[in-house]
């Protein structure tokens, strides 16, 4: 293969083959348009790639990925939605399988981890793990707090582990009982890392990062959401010489949901509710409530109406969000009540509406939740609720959003309800 020196970025070079390196330039005019074909990538891999229907990479893949293929280390800041959990997978599978361990391997000595905040997110970057990876016979455990150790470690102890995906309290338990050896590993992706430190995540995954080959000896890649001080600074710590990529999800988010906000008295926001569920439009509807009291007591309240919904908050047992989330994924029930915690990184093609029972206290969390909706090129529409005790909370999200948001009353017809 003829090789090429690639462009600088973040002060670094690397060397990438020509295909690739026409596509990392195009990225740089906004428009990228970069086949997995040129990516030179597994041909096990690939047809993963084919089975899932990716056409060609999403904006995040076509300008990480011919460096991270080299083996770079990368800081991504990415939100839900733009493709990274696939950018960072296709990494990790094209390198386990170019290459192969030689000699003997031994149980709970994994090659690969991910760390993500919260347990909905690993359960769904390993679905995509399993998806991406099914025809290469790679394996992925996963570690997540809330369920039974037992079967986790039975299942470690059952076959030698590729990669594991773990929330980082569980995976320190391994750790400290001496069932899980992280000396061998090759690549670590830390999913989400301004999550982790808001969660108070950062002690656990500095153990972690310390348990694994020091920097220069593993790949690191480290996605992110914003680009806070702490988070720059611990990426420098954790990464060697890494290239950095930005994404700015929310236009790509905001493009496709008509965004409502209704002005209403909050002991009004129950019926509206009950009337916006009612129409037939809503097909598949998330709301968000801010708190775990505020969301059980909306779902009490609609089951009492006869209306059959889910509930995803930190209260639910694991089992139950498992089962809930599952039930909504394949149309069995079509109103989940939520939480920002267990809602995010969640995500579910076809969701119609989203509704902010109340405005989220962090504008970032709006972004999120209305990313649930108008996915894969598809409208959606989010309706918030803004009353006398949370409405000087707009401003905020309009500044993040760099758009005013039109605040309507409410329409007569779902008043009457
Ligand atoms: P994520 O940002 O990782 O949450 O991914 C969002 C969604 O995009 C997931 O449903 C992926 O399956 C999907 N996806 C990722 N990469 C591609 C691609 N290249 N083409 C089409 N869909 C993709």
């Amino acid at each position: 293969m003829c090789y090429a020196r690639a462009p600088l970025i973040n002060g670094c070079t690397l060397p990438l083959s020509d295909q690739a390196l026409e596509a990392a330039e195009k990225t740089a005019s906004q428009a990228p348009d970069v086949s997995f074909g040129a990516l030179d990538l597994d041909p096990s891999l690939m047809r993963g790639i084919e089975a899932l229907g990716f056409e060609k990479c999403s904006p995040i893949q076509a300008q990480i990925l011919p460096h991270t293929l080299q083996g770079h280390d990368a800081i991504g800041k990415a939100q839900t939605g733009t493709g990274k959990t696939a950018a960072f997978l296709i990494t990790l599978f094209n390198d386990l399988l170019n290459n192969p361990v030689e000699g003997e391997r031994y149980l709970a000595e994994p090659r690969a981890v991910i760390l993500a905040p919260t347990r909905e997110l690993v359960m769904q970057i390993a679905d995509d793990a399993r998806q991406l990876g099914k025809f290469t016979g790679l394996s992925t455990v996963t570690l997540i707090g809330g369920a039974d150790y037992a079967k986790q470690l039975a299942k470690v102890n059952d076959r030698v582990t590729d990669i594991v995906v773990a929330t980082p309290g569980r995976l320190i338990d391994f750790i400290q009982r001496g069932d899980m050896h992280l000396d061998r590993v090759e690549s670590l992706v830390l999913d989400e890392a301004d999550r982790m430190l808001d969660m108070g995540f950062i002690p656990q995954v500095k153990r972690i990062v310390r348990s694994t080959p020091k920097k220069e000896d593993r790949q690191t890649l480290l996605f992110s959401a914003t680009f806070s001080q702490d988070i720059m600074s611990l990426a420098t710590q954790w990464t060697f010489d890494p290239i950095t990529v930005e994404i700015e999800p929310e236009r790509i988010a905001t493009e496709n949901v008509d965004q409502r906000v209704y002005l209403l008295e909050s002991r009004d926001r129950l019926g509206v509710l009950k009337a916006i569920l009612a129409s037939p439009e809503s097909t598949s509807v998330i709301v968000f409530a801010n708190r775990r009291d505020q969301v059980r007591r909306v779902h009490e309240r609609l089951q009492k109406q006869g209306l059959e919904c889910g509930i995803l908050s930190g209260e639910i047992t694991q089992a139950k969000r498992t089962k809930t989330l599952e039930q909504f994924k394949s149309g069995r029930i079509r109103v989940l009540v939520a939480t920002d915690v267990a809602g995010r990184g969640i995500h579910v093609d076809g969701v119609s509406h989203v509704i902010n029972y109340d405005l989220p206290e962090d504008p970032e969390d709006y972004v999120h939740r209305i990313g649930r909706t108008g996915r894969a090129g598809e409208k959606g529409v989010s309706i918030s609720f803004a009353s006398e005790d949370n409405a000087f909370l707009l401003p905020e999200i309009e500044a993040l959003l760099g758009q005013s948001l039109k605040c309507v009353q409410v329409p007569e017809e779902l008043l009457k309800t």
